[in-house]
């Protein structure tokens, strides 16, 4: 799943990158989880300053139900 920025979004600067289609968004680590992802305790990092898209993302929502799903899957990383 890609988290691209919306104006006004300011996430710490390493953990923007520029995604294939020069859109920028969230930059995703190698194992293709959003890299401001504290492995740890599988927690945003940067909570005070997730993107906009991270705001609206509900917990539990449709949206969530199908990231959960592909992730379980192995589909969507990286993408
Ligand atoms: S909530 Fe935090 S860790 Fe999750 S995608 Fe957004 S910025 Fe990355």
């Amino acid at each position: 799943m890609t988290v691209l920025l919306m104006p006004g979004d300011a996430p710490p600067a390493r953990y923007i990158a520029e995604d294939r289609h020069g859109m920028m968004a969230m930059a995703k680590a190698d194992d293709g989880w959003c890299a401001a992802l504290d492995r740890h305790n599988m927690c945003c990092s940067i909570y005070p300053q997730r993107p906009t898209i991270c705001r609206e993302f509900a917990m539990g929502g449709e949206d969530c139900q199908i990231a959960r799903a592909d992730w379980a899957n192995g589909v969507g990383l990286g993408d």
